[in-house]
């Protein structure tokens, strides 16, 4: 589910801004992998959050940390 968050994220974004362009590519990348994110992952949400142009890349990380604290047991630090 979080991978199709992002993969949706990556697809959509119309790449107008570099935060929600950037930032969904990467979070596709990071669920891709498997891995656990490290500390940046908390830092590109919220740069998602606060400097996206339009509400879509605005409101991802928000859509991202509502998942993970319904499933936070299975999915650790994905919140960020
Ligand atoms: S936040 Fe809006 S303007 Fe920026 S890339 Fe995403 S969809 Fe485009």
């Amino acid at each position: 589910m979080l991978r199709h968050v992002w993969a949706f994220a990556a697809a959509e974004s119309c790449g107008a801004c570099s935060p929600c362009r950037v930032g969904s590519r990467r979070g596709l990348e990071q669920a891709d992998s498997g891995v656990p994110p490290g500390a940046g992952y908390a830092r590109m949400l919220d740069v998602m959050r606060q400097a996206s142009l339009c509400a879509f890349g605005r409101r991802l990380p928000y859509a991202v940390r509502s998942l993970t604290r319904a499933y936070g047991d299975r999915l650790p630090g994905w919140g960020g």
